[in-house]
């Protein structure tokens, strides 16, 4: 059985792609992915769009054919003040509105379909026994992104889900989502689906499917496991939780292969997150999901987007998180030194262990 990690890069835009589509900070990313010694163990896979049968099976079937009609709501919706969807273009500064919508339809929404289809790249080798686990790298990382709209395009974790059961036919899949923000998205499109477990852990904010007490639809009966986490949990806290609440889960549920969404902004140095988590506390959780992932589904585990809004702290963690993958230690110079004091969860985990399905 082969060991290597593989990695599906999203493949560079084209060079006449205007400015509020190119993704500066990915850039940056990949160039340092690729000088860093973790990147010659890897094995590097060939990438193509997503399916777009795949997208019509996540998202509402009608939702590919909206993105791709100037005129539909979509873009009309983007166009609107406070829209969440500036955030992923760019702010439409001296931008004509057509000739924006027309840039995004024309490069933004074929580099979404790549996103995709990197991901589902890396399921498919691994599934293949090309790679024991891989790593997607790719821009963005749409985990808003629910059945039918949100902050940005394509919801790609979601569809390599869709993509590993619809095409491969696996019956358990496993979401992790460690983001600092709720993974509202995979949620969302697979609340009625008893195929794939949905576990987030984020910040604790309003959203009532993001709370410990939605566990899933009557449909798809404990496949969601909520850790609504207070401001600076800090390493400590977001180990506890593994260990005690997400690893044990996992087990129960047996999962046939896990993706895990890998973006870094809770962070202590991200300007967006407040969960003070440090490079240390990363690498520990992704350790120890590989570990799982070797107990529970033979390896198979793939992670993916890489990044987080630091753009410095996003590289050091990518390259980790590659490093943990491919079985290589990690680097003590990327290891920052940050501790903070952090709340007591005591009760949140005792809640979680009594009251969820696959705990108590
Ligand atoms: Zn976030």
């Amino acid at each position: 059985m082969t060991t290597r990690t593989g990695l599906a890069v999203l493949p560079p835009l084209p060079e006449d792609a205007p400015w509020y589509v190119q993704h500066r900070e990915f850039s940056h990313l990949l160039s340092a992915v690729q000088a860093d010694a973790v990147f010659k163990s890897l094995l590097s896979l060939e990438v193509r769009p997503v399916d777009e049968a795949v997208v019509r099976a996540a998202h509402a079937p009608q939702y590919i054919d909206a993105l791709k009609d100037p005129a539909s709501a979509f873009y009309q919706t983007l166009d609107q003040p406070q829209s969440f969807g500036q955030e992923l273009f760019r702010v439409r500064e001296g931008v004509a509105l057509q000739e924006w919508i027309e840039g995004l339809i024309r490069y933004a929404l074929p580099d979404a379909l790549l996103g995709a289809g990197a991901v589902c790249s890396g399921i498919q080798a691994i599934l293949a026994g090309r790679c024991r686990n891989a790593f997607a790298l790719v821009s963005g990382g749409g985990h808003h992104v629910e059945r039918g709209q949100g902050r940005g395009m394509l919801n790609e974790l979601a569809l390599g889900a869709q993509f590993a059961l619809d095409r491969h036919g696996l019956r358990r899949v496993a979401v992790v989502d460690y983001d600092a923000h709720f993974g509202n998205g995979v949620v969302d499109i697979f609340y009625n689906d008893p195929r794939v477990f949905k576990c987030s852990l984020h910040e604790l904010a309003g959203d009532a499917r993001s709370l410990v007490e939605e566990t899933g639809s009557a449909a798809a009966p404990g496949t969601i496991l909520n850790v609504p986490l207070p401001n600076s949990s800090g390493d400590k806290n977001y180990a506890a939780v593994i260990e005690r609440v997400v690893i044990p889960a996992l087990r129960r549920w047996r999962p046939e292969l896990i993706l895990v969404f890998t973006h870094f902004d809770a962070h202590w140095s991200d300007p967006l997150g407040c969960m003070m988590l440090s490079n240390a506390g990363f690498a520990a959780i992704n350790a120890a999901l590989r570990r799982c992932a070797d107990e529970v589904c033979g390896g198979r585990i793939l992670m993916g987007p890489g990044g987080g809004y630091h753009p410095n702290t996003g590289v050091r963690c990518t390259l980790d998180a590659l490093r943990i993958l491919a079985g290589l230690p990690s680097d003590p110079a990327a290891q920052d030194r940050f501790t903070s004091s952090e709340p007591d969860i005591t009760f949140l985990i005792q809640q979680l262990s009594a009251t969820h399905p696959l705990l108590k």
